[in-house]
């Protein structure tokens, strides 16, 4: 006899490992069909050259870019989806964000819910993910009901140096929000032992708060729960109108193609992915892909514009080990003379020799590559992108993912950027640049990790993918409660964000099927 689910649940990241708790704990039958395994506990997590230089926690698929030239992108499939890797700063988009803004290079639209209807899940979302803050010390920081769930994560010496001079220059630095399992008062008995390798590597001792961690491990025994590793969703089906998901079909192991059923499907595969599935879900009644009238889906492709800043400083060290613990936004909505949003800065979580190899010349020799970075303190930049028809997920039969993109709103990255060189340049007390590098390096398309924007929600059928509850205009019974859904990008790091709206999507759904 078939089993038939309350819920099928597809991927287990930030959206789908959120949602799958709390409709689990709730007591409803789910399925859970996660395309990775569990991400192996092993020394390699730690290893730098293994990470960044070998990425062996990255798919080893190869898409296309706009031209058709091959992408490898930097994205992985586990359970716990990209929270397995993060850097776990979890920021609230800012009220602002929910709202018209205009950009130096365009309009970022409104969202069709306000920030009001998105804090008491923001609140949720920070104790589900462990995050530790201090709230008053963001200048833009939204109204909240509460402190953080956790103390702020302290700043070692020498980032604290900097924390002081950037303060005395006038600018407002403010804790991180970050999702890690620390408690500084007793590290003895902290799980987190605030090590250097945590912001792009995964947590060999499962003390960094990720979906894994926190959503599925403490609900996938449970008997209400069934979770497949290695099912790689490959179609959505519907009925005869078009109006209902019947079957969901996934490759187990990489063998045999298997259909599950359920009464609701809710697709979490990350924003390209998911456009991906429906793209390729193709019908008589879904003819352009599965609830694509409006052909929206795959569209509206954003990711952020990012870069990183390598401050050297010509003679003092940076012996700290974690130093993701503090940001500044004075800029995200501009500065005198420039009245147009640029973004937000925050400390990278270490840096390691291994990870300049990559970028400096072939000949520079290892020893000027450690002296450099054993006195380098690198920045982690983000601008917002803005949402274009043109920058898309497209799905070529026999082929795969197509990722086609040109940038916008690049001057209000660069601006940021050079505003916080000028800053750094003089937060040491040295004006002059041959005492002090500044390396400046743009993500490029590859690095995937901020991905949103593919189906949109909205009130309009004609224009969005989804409603204002995340389900599809076009299908019943599908929900999408990824990245996806994001009408625009903001500047701040989107995992928050897409764990409240899981959380709201889940009370929608329990409210629903009471
Ligand atoms: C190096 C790095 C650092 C980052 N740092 C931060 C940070 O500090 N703060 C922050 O907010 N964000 C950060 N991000 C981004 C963050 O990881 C993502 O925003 C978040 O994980 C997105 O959640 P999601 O649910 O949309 O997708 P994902 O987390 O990517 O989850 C998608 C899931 O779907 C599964 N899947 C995909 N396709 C299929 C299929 N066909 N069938 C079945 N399963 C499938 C995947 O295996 C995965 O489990 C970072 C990302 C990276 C890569
Ligand atoms: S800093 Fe803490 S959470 Fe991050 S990897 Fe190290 S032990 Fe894990």
């Amino acid at each position: 006899m078939q089993t038939r689910y309350d819920f099928i649940i597809i991927g287990t990241g930030a959206g789908g490992g959120t949602i799958a708790q709390k409709l689990a704990k709730a007591g409803k039958k789910i399925l859970i069909l996660e395309r990775g395994t569990f991400l192996p506990r092993e020394k390699e997590n730690w290893s730098t050259t293994q990470v960044f230089l070998k990425n062996r926690y990255h798919t080893t698929e190869v898409w296309q870019d706009k031209d058709g030239k091959p992408l490898h992108p930097g994205t992985g499939y586990w359970v716990g989806g990209n929270t397995k890797v993060y850097g776990a700063a979890l920021f609230r988009l800012r009220e602002r964000d929910f709202e018209v803004l205009n950009h130096i290079g365009g309009i970022s639209p409104a969202w069709p819910i306000s920030y009001k209807d998105f804090e008491p899940y923001y609140t949720q979302a920070e104790i589900l993910f462990n995050v530790h803050g201090k709230r008053g010390t963001d200048p833009t920081e939204p109204p909240s009901k509460s402190e953080y769930p956790f103390p702020a994560v302290s700043n070692e010496p020498r980032i604290q140096e900097l924390f002081d001079g950037v303060t005395k220059l006038g600018h407002h630095p403010f804790p991180v929000p970050i999702g890690l399992n620390i408690d500084e008062k007793n590290m003895e008995d902290s799980k987190c032992i605030r090590c250097d390798t945590c912001d792009g590597y995964p947590c060999m001792v499962d003390a960094k708060a990720d979906a894994d961690v926190n959503c599925v491990r403490p609900i996938h025994h449970q008997d209400n729960v069934t979770l497949i590793t290695n099912a790689h969703v490959t179609k959505l089906i519907t009925g005869p109108n078009g109006r209902e998901i019947t079957a969901v079909e996934a490759k187990i192991a990489g063998g045999e193609t298997t259909q599950f059923h359920g009464d609701i499907v809710i697709v979490s595969c990350g924003a390209i992915n998911s456009a991906a599935l429906l793209l390729r879900s193709t019908s008589a009644a879904h003819p352009n892909g599965l609830a694509n009238s409006s052909d929206q889906v795959g569209r509206n492709f954003m990711f952020h514009q990012a870069g990183a800043i390598l401050s050297v400083h010509a003679t003092k060290h940076n012996p700290s080990r974690y130093q993701k613990t503090f940001a500044v936004n004075d800029f995200y909505f501009g500065e005198p003379g420039f009245d147009f949003p640029m973004g937000g800065i925050q400390l990278i979580g270490s840096f390691h020799t291994e990870m300049m190899r990559g970028d400096a010349p072939w000949m520079t020799p290892g020893i000027v590559l450690e002296e450099m970075a054993a006195r380098a303190v690198p920045w982690w930049l983000t601008a917002e992108d803005l949402p274009a028809a043109e920058n898309r997920v497209q799905w070529i039969e026999g082929q795969g993912i197509k990722l086609s993109y040109t940038p916008n709103n690049v001057e209000a990255f660069t601006r940021l950027m050079d505003r916080w060189t000028d800053v750094l340049k003089r937060v040491d007390g040295s004006h002059v640049i041959p005492h002090e590098a500044y390396f400046k390096k743009r993500i490029p398309l590859e690095g995937v990790g901020h991905q949103n924007g593919t189906c949109k929600f909205g009130t309009d059928p004609k224009s969005s993918v989804l409603n204002t509850d995340c389900r599809a205009h076009d299908v019943d019974n599908l929900y999408l409660v990824d990245g996806s859904f994001f009408c625009s990008s903001g500047a701040v790091n989107p995992s928050l964000t897409i764990i409240a709206n899981a959380l709201r999507v889940g009370d929608i759904l329990l409210e629903k099927t009471k």
